[in-house]
């Protein structure tokens, strides 16, 4: 019952930039490709989740993790922002056999801990080429509400330097999850702005993560209208500017004998500087056919939520 992983293209954007069709190959030194991709933990996938339409086998980590591998591998990105992994000590070997190395920062109270069979908590990790990037600084941080008290969710600050020797900041984070929940995370990106604005000062930034905000939810325009001078990478991808219309499609089983729920919608992005990178290449979305009928996770994907990846040039 296997089946190939969902293979996606790049499309090149079309900004002011003379290196728009370089190949990666011949990425110049301060083209940089990320990804930023909520994994799915495995430590939820195959209970609390309720992903109906998915066969348990293709949940089970024996075949799940050849596929979130293969999507790791398949881009060729130099950093990247990884969600709900539970799976750092796995995804860290691999991924160090090949020239990487990352840190991994878990939530507080992971809800990871109390499935029957759990591999850890799950939390927010970022992993770069060594050869490419130092790492000058690292801030763990626990996002707080307005009165200051700590939440369940996380974000990952990272300083590099670039092999130019331009420092920038890379921050990944996880947003508390479910309706009912606007204005919670909306107080988590006020935190989250905060810190980055004192953490990144004039420096290029690239945020990252899963914001469980539809484009139009507060927490979203708390980062499009920072003094950090934000732009949302996937807008690109549209001849409007508009987001995306989803990162993530999937039926969940109703809980306490509700109905069965299908939710497409954007709530994952790549946010940054927008005078300090230009981007270059967006790794397309599958359409609803290639995603197929049971939607994700599936065979032929080991997530709810897809990669996002992204080529820039760090001015
Ligand atoms: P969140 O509310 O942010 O969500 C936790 C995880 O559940 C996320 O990874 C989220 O994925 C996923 N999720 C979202 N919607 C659903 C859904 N409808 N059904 C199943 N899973 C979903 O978690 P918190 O960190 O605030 O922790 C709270 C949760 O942790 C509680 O709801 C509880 O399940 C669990 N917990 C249990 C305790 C216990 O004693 N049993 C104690 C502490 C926590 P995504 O972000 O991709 O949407
Ligand atoms: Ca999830």
């Amino acid at each position: 019952n296997s089946a190939p992983l969902i293979q996606r293209e790049f499309i090149s954007i079309n900004q002011d930039d003379g290196n728009i069709s370089d190949p990666p190959s011949s990425k110049g030194d301060d083209v940089i490709r990320i990804m930023q991709w909520n994994m799915l933990a495995q430590g939820l996938c195959q209970t609390s989740d309720g992903f109906m339409l998915c066969p348990n086998k293709a949940l089970d980590w024996t075949y799940r993790q050849f596929h979130i591998l293969e999507e790791l591998l398949s881009y060729t990105a130099d950093i990247y922002f990884l969600e709900e992994l539970d799976q750092f000590a796995y995804i860290n070997e691999y991924l160090g056999n090949l020239g990487f190395t990352g840190v991994f920062f878990p939530k507080p109270d992971s809800p990871c801990l109390y499935e029957a069979n759990n591999y850890g908590s799950d939390g927010c990790a970022i992993f770069w080429r060594k050869s490419h990037f130092k790492l000058l600084e690292q801030e763990n941080c626990i996002l707080l509400n307005d009165e200051g008290k700590k939440t369940n969710q996380v974000a990952l600050l990272c300083k590099f330097q670039a092999p130019s020797g331009k420092h920038f900041l890379c921050a990944a984070t996880h947003l508390k999850s479910k309706k009912g929940f606007e204005e919670y995370r909306f107080q988590q990106g006020k935190f989250l702005e905060s810190v980055l604005r004192k953490k990144a000062g004039d420096l290029p930034l690239i945020l990252c993560g899963d914001f469980n905000a539809e484009p139009t939810e507060q927490v979203v325009n708390v980062m499009k209208s920072s003094e950090l001078g934000l732009t949302s990478a996937y807008t690109h991808l549209s001849e409007t500017g508009s987001e995306p219309p989803y990162t993530t499609w999937k039926v969940r089983a109703g809980k306490r004998g509700r109905e069965p729920e299908e939710v497409c919608h954007t709530i994952d992005y790549i946010f940054y500087t927008t005078n300090k990178f230009i981007c270059l290449k967006l790794l397309k979305f599958p359409t609803a056919a290639e995603i197929g009928e049971g939607f994700l996770p599936s065979y032929s994907y080991p997530s709810d939520h897809l990669s996002l990846v992204a080529d820039f040039k760090l001015l």
